[in-house]
């Protein structure tokens, strides 16, 4: 089967780049006491103010640091759209070593700027960032999510995010194999992670034989513990396992011509953002070898779910509830891909342009 997509001009330059996919904002920081020197992207406020977390990363370049964060805010536009949020999308990026270069003041003046945009862009945790650095975010700023419980937050959203992927990795298996239940599916999880142990703590519940793997032997030693049924594998080896779902839950672009080459699972759906190297060529790759793609930002919106009802005051059972709509959604995007023949990450991108586009419309833009 061959599937075709229109292609998008390609410009040059920060504008241009922002102009490829409507940024309406970015802001370039830099401290030099402190070292600080992020990029915060505010993709689209029509739906509400733009929220998403920080990612700290060595970035070796800094155009790669642009790419992600115009990358990433543009995903939250359109996770919180299909999510049913009144929330827009936007990303913030800080170059640097998570391990070795974080400081109190460092975060605090990052949190200046974060509030130089006046609630325009609501920040959170991301790869990199814990609990512990927003509450010094917090000292400079009120628009920050993701906090501690005893500050007042809803603490981790891992946990909910987990429930999500589960609830869409359902979705998956009832349109792949006819039935929702994943009882004797063989799923493999990259990333024994804050989202991967606890999505192996679901699939095992639900009777999934688990496959699972880390670059860092004690996570997954810590996970054995606590669900004994798991199979660790090398990381290398997750690929070429003979599995039903792969589920990416480390970094991005795992989901690339390397990969594809050596997958053999009917299902991919995991928390990872970004899962497609190219969104467009690895979405139709996915597509015309027959596999199922849950499209990360559709399955994946369950932190950034917990993450509004911290702002509206926290209610953990109503999050879970609304996380548990990732199911419905997750089958009615499969269902438009099949009835349009377009892959699934394209119906999901289009269900969310809709909803933006609806609200800008009518006038409505908050
Ligand atoms: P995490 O940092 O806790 O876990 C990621 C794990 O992946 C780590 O244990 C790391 O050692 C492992 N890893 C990295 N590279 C690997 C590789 N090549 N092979 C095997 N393991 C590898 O992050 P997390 O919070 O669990 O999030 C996982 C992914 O889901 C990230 O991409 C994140 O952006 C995305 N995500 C997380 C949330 C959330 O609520 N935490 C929400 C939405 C999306």
């Amino acid at each position: 089967m061959s599937v075709k997509i229109a292609e998008a001009p390609a410009t040059q330059g920060v504008l241009g780049r922002m102009e490829n996919n409507d940024h309406e904002e970015v802001l370039f920081a830099f401290d030099r006491i402190t070292g600080l020197r992020a990029i915060i992207a505010v993709h689209d406020t029509t739906l509400g103010p733009a929220l998403g977390g920080t990612r700290m990363w060595p970035y070796e370049t800094e155009a790669e640091a642009l790419n992600d964060v115009l990358r990433l805010s543009r995903g939250m536009t359109y996770k919180s759209a299909l999510a049913g949020l009144d929330l827009g999308g936007g990303k913030a990026v800080i170059i640097g070593d998570a391990r070795t270069q974080k400081t109190e003041a460092m975060f605090r003046r990052f949190g200046r700027f974060v509030d130089s945009l006046n609630g325009r862009y609501i920040t959170a945790e991301d790869v990199g960032m814990s609990t512990a650095d927003m509450v010094n975010i917090r000292k400079e700023t009120r628009h920050v999510a993701g906090l501690p419980i005893e500050v007042g937050g809803s603490g981790d959203p891992s946990p909910v995010t987990a429930y999500g992927v589960f609830c869409g990795m359902r979705a998956a298996a009832k349109t792949a194999f006819g039935k929702d239940s994943l009882s004797g599916r063989k799923v493999a999880i990259q990333g024994g992670g804050n989202v991967g142990r606890h999505l192996a703590g679901y699939l095992v519940k639900d009777g999934a034989i688990v496959f699972i793997t880390d670059i860092h032997e004690d996570k997954l030693a810590a996970i054995k513990a606590e669900h004994p049924a798991v199979n660790l594998v090398k990381p290398d080896a997750i690929y070429g396992l003979d599995v039903d779902i792969y589920s990416p839950c480390a970094l991005g672009a795992t989901v690339n011509d390397e990969t594809l080459a050596k997958l053999k699972c009917s299902v991919i759906a995991g928390a990872a953002n970004n899962q497609l190297a190219d969104e467009k060529k690895h979405g139709v790759a996915v597509m015309e070898k027959g596999m199922l793609y849950a499209p990360d930002f559709l399955i994946n919106a369950g932190g950034i779910i917990n993450c509004a009802w911290e702002r509206k005051g926290y209610d953990r059972n109503a999050a879970m509830k609304q996380t548990e709509n990732i199911y419905a959604t997750t089958l009615e995007i499969f269902k438009r891909s099949k009835a349009e023949n377009i892959p699934t990450y394209l119906a999901a991108n289009q269900a969310a342009e809709r909803r933006v586009l609806s609200i800008k419309q009518a006038g409505l833009r908050s």
